[in-house]
């Protein structure tokens, strides 16, 4: 486990060699909102990183339905019931099993793991645009179709989930790299998650904060970069 802090943006990493899994704890300026809860096993790190900053957990938001980012849920929530627990509307969807494809999105299968067992539902879904603090959500799909990005108003940090990936490689969604194809071979739609990846770049963001990989410090040129060498389909 690595806890790293830059500003008001805390991230913990859980096995950082092999398999990094990373959720996110901003800091607002009377409490805590975190970004994706991890495994079940990851709970009492994010409880200790937030209560060494010294704020209470108000907001906890998933940014897509993925075991690695929504695993930590039911225990996060039993540890702070008094919180808000935000998901994307279209990923409640998959969490309650429903893998058929909406009217507009690629036509192709969703890929990765879902947990069954989550008891946990979202006391608020998110759509594109909404508001939780200083954290803007951003549609954007292509990893699954409904992930959100968040962008930190005040810091224009991005919190952008497996949009991209920051190890074994920098890379779009999707376009796998094989010292770390976990995200890649559970990407839905490499076309959407490209076009995705351009507008997430198009907000200039300072630092980029993702799923997996160490957080990237003026990342746009990295991200254009991934972008012209992502392959089409
Ligand atoms: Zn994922």
């Amino acid at each position: 486990m690595r806890v790293t802090t830059i500003d008001t943006l805390t991230q913990v990493t859980f096995m950082p060699g092999w398999f990094p899994i990373n959720c996110y704890i901003v800091e607002e300026e009377n409490d805590l909102t975190v970004v994706d809860t991890g495994m079940s096993f990851s709970t009492k790190a994010i409880l200790q990183a937030a209560e060494k900053i010294g704020k209470p957990i108000r907001n906890i938001v998933v940014t897509h339905a993925h075991t690695d980012h929504i695993g930590g849920i039911d225990r996060l929530k039993e540890a702070q019931p008094d919180s808000t627990f935000y998901l994307p509307k279209r990923e409640l969807e998959l969490l309650e099993g429903d893998k058929s494809l909406r009217d507009g999105e690629d036509q192709t299968p969703i890929k990765g793991g879902v947990p069954k067992g989550i008891q946990a539902r979202p006391d608020e879904v998110l759509v594109d645009g909404d508001r939780i603090g200083s954290l803007q959500a951003i549609h954007a799909p292509g990893h699954t179709p409904g992930m959100m990005a968040f962008i930190d108003v005040r810091t224009n940090a991005l919190l952008a989930a497996d949009a991209f990936q920051n190890h074994g490689g920098f890379a779009v969604a999707g376009d796998i790299r094989w010292r770390f194809p976990f995200p890649g071979l559970a990407t839905w739609s490499k076309p959407t998650a490209i076009e995705t990846a351009r507008t997430l770049a198009d907000y200039q963001p300072a630092i980029l904060a993702l799923g997996h990989g160490d957080l990237l410090m003026n990342p746009v040129p990295k991200m254009q970069e991934a972008i012209n060498q992502a392959p089409q389909k």
